[in-house]
């Protein structure tokens, strides 16, 4: 049974998993990874507790979305369109929820991504652990990706005061297009993609700084998120990062559309934890989110970088630790 403690710096809900089965869909989309990490940070006793969020009201989301989008946002068709469901995999009849279910659940985690940066800019560094729908636009959603969450928390923190100048680093495999073309023209928010040039979405959007990464070139995926990030830190000072840090580049990840990338688990780490230490070290206050990443196996890169997270924020209780303690 896992803690809840409104204190902690993990954001979560059990009502993450998005369970398509029970919504009639013959998708299912694996293990929730938010889960899968708060499982495995408590079976090796290194962490304990998560915050639940609260759902992101319809007036929060239509400070991003047009009124147009939010009307169709809560009906069936609308997800039917976004998980791009063909009629072969989609059952109203085997259902024990609607479809239009979905959008309570995604509000939820785009209420988590909001905590998530709230908790940051107190703590300085906090997780969604989910979120990070980067295809998002703001009349329409795609890929997955029915609300922008991340453009939404921004926005709502800016509105507030709590910030002015934020960056969004988008490490996902796919370009966090949505994310684009929301700030397009934007000055407030700089936004960073290192992505797959030859995936998914064929039409690139015009982020603040775009770099592409080409299969054959694969071998340099870290050095050009590192570039990536030394750019952009170069000629922006962020008051807080956004990180979307998909674990679809990772080679275990079974997307047959993110095969274009396949990096080893001790890449992925190092890319994670590049990006914690140099906001460690900047003193950038840092929200992290999941965005994509699917299958058994693309948990064990979330779980590295939330760990070492909350190593950083000295929050890990090691258990080699524990034992010389309980040694003496
Ligand atoms: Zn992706």
């Amino acid at each position: 049974m896992l803690k809840q403690d409104p204190d902690s710096i993990l954001v979560w809900s059990e009502k993450y998993k998005l369970d398509l089965v029970a919504f009639g869909v013959e998708k299912p989309f694996a293990v929730d990874r938010g889960l899968m990490v708060l499982q495995k940070l408590a079976e090796q006793k290194e962490f304990e507790g998560y915050k639940e969020p609260r759902m992101a009201t319809e007036a929060e989301l239509a400070t991003l979305h047009t009124p147009e989008y939010m009307q169709i946002l809560p009906l069936a068709d609308t997800w039917k369109e976004i998980f791009e469901l063909k009629s072969h995999e989609y059952f109203p009849e085997r259902a024990t929820r609607p479809l239009s279910h979905l959008y309570d659940d995604i509000r939820l985690q785009t209420g988590g991504t909001m905590e998530a940066v709230e908790i940051a800019l107190k703590k300085g560094f906090s997780a969604n652990l989910g979120g990070g729908f980067h295809h998002a636009y703001a009349e329409k959603g795609t890929g997955f990706c029915g609300i922008q969450d991340v453009g939404i928390a921004i926005r709502w923190a800016q509105a507030r005061g709590l910030v002015k100048n934020v960056m969004t680093l988008d490490f996902d495999f796919h370009q966090g297009d949505g994310t684009a073309k929301v700030f397009e023209g934007d000055d407030t928010v700089y936004t960073v993609s290192v992505h797959s040039e030859e995936g998914w979405p064929e039409t690139k959007q015009v982020s603040d700084l775009d770099v592409g990464v080409l299969s054959a070139e694969q071998d340099l995926y870290l050095d050009k998120c590192r570039f990536a990030l030394d750019t952009a830190l170069g000629g922006f000072k962020p008051d807080l990062i956004v990180y979307l840090a998909g674990s679809d580049p990772y080679e275990k990840c079974a997307l047959p559309g993110s095969q274009l990338i396949k990096r080893p688990l001790a890449e992925m780490q190092k890319r994670d934890e590049m990006v914690i230490d140099r906001c460690a070290a900047e003193k950038i206050p840092m929200a992290m989110v999941f965005a994509g990443g699917y299958g058994d196996h693309v948990w064990e890169v979330h779980y590295l970088a939330v760990r070492h997270m909350l190593d950083k924020a000295g929050l890990l209780s090691r258990s080699d630790k524990a034992l010389v303690t309980k040694g003496k």
